[in-house]
């Protein structure tokens, strides 16, 4: 459905980390490398065009996305929470490699978000001639000023850009390494089609309460681990991870729509983990559809051996969901229960 767009002069933060989007190549060694920004707005020239206003605010350092990190994480948080009532949207420049967790811990840590906070990047720099950050860039500018005719923004989300498509950014993963759709919502319809207009699916865009104020978290904690099963696996490697003492919680990859192979000492370690606190959150190792454990013996042993239902989450919000929701609850009972509950739309309940 159309919805009418209104552009107000609106002022846009660029946050500018870095990534591709901004590389050149080290003369040395021929392998691309994190610039300063300003070469980057040397090579965007249209950037004085934008009838959006735009300030910059770049990492000091800017790094190849593979280096973020939870405490990256709480220093975008403060640089959104102490400029928020000056812009009207946000747009953070970011590698693709980890941007689909970037999103997903933003969405858990920016409570209550009512403006527009848009990832984007792109795979080739924007120094070469078929580069897809150009486009990426502008549109995502574009997208982060629209509102609605009453002031409200259209997407007050925290979201990816890429190649055509706004994505929930909790939803997002990144599928392709070369190609310029790099990522992908696999269990959530796109919030808008960037094409010759932009068509904004407004009924699948999340409504905030506008008069409360965001409430920014910075707090995470990462006693967590990834445990992807696999035929073969083996009880001593697995059972020297879960028992790690610090260990609060695991995701776990398990197959189709929630499925483990019945080993008993499999069961066995999963059930005393529980028991000791230790949440355990199955997601699949397929990237579309949802886990439901009650479908096979197979999953119904899980259940039964205390671990939880990650839904149709991904891994990169499932992983951030906890790492934020330690980082506010001591008490793993009520870390737990938060599981099963939607924070920020990244599940289907
Ligand atoms: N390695 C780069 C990064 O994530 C890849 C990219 O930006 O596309 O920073």
């Amino acid at each position: 459905m159309a919805v009418p767009v209104f552009k107000r002069t609106s002022k846009v933060l660029l946050i500018y980390t870095g990534g591709t989007i901004g590389m050149g190549k080290n003369p040395t060694t021929g392998a691309l490398e994190p610039l300063d920004f300003n070469h980057l707005i040397d090579k965007l020239p249209e950037f004085e065009y934008l009838q959006t206003g735009i300030d910059v605010h770049q990492f000091a350092s800017p790094i190849d996305s593979s280096d973020m990190a939870p405490r990256l994480w709480a220093h975008l948080v403060s640089i959104i929470a102490d400029n928020y009532h000056r812009y009207d949207g946000f747009v953070i420049l970011h590698g693709t490699d980890t941007m689909a967790y970037t999103a997903s811990a933003l969405s858990f840590m920016l409570e209550n978000l009512t403006k527009p906070v848009i990832l984007t990047g792109s795979q080739l720099p924007l120094g070469q001639l078929r580069t897809d950050g150009k486009e990426n860039l502008v549109t995502s500018i574009d997208l982060a000023a629209s509102h609605h005719a009453d002031g409200t923004p259209l997407v007050p989300e925290v979201c990816i850009y890429f190649s055509g498509k706004l994505l929930r950014g909790n939803r997002s993963t990144k599928q392709n390494a070369d190609g310029f759709n790099a990522f992908e919502s696999f269990n959530y319809p796109p919030l808008c089609d960037a094409g010759i207009n932009f068509n904004f699916h407004t009924h699948e865009i999340l409504r905030p309460d506008f008069s409360r104020p965001m409430q920014p978290h910075q707090a995470l904690d990462s006693n967590i681990t990834i445990l992807s099963l696999f035929p073969g696996i083996q009880e001593n490697i697995a059972r020297h991870l879960v028992e790690s003492p610090e260990l609060r919680s695991i995701v776990m990859r398990s197959y189709g729509s929630g499925n483990a192979p019945q080993h008993p000492w499999l069961m066995k370690l999963l059930q005393e983990a529980s028991e000791r606190g230790v949440v355990i959150v199955n997601i699949s190792q397929c990237v579309a559809g949802q886990v439901e454990m009650e479908r096979y013996d197979t999953g119904f042993q899980l259940k039964n051996a205390g671990v939880v239902s990650g839904y149709d989450s991904t891994v990169e919000a499932a992983l951030t969901k906890l790492m934020h929701l330690q980082g506010l609850y001591r008490d793993n009972s009520i870390v737990r229960k938060l599981m099963h509950q939607s924070i920020a739309g990244e599940i289907s309940v």
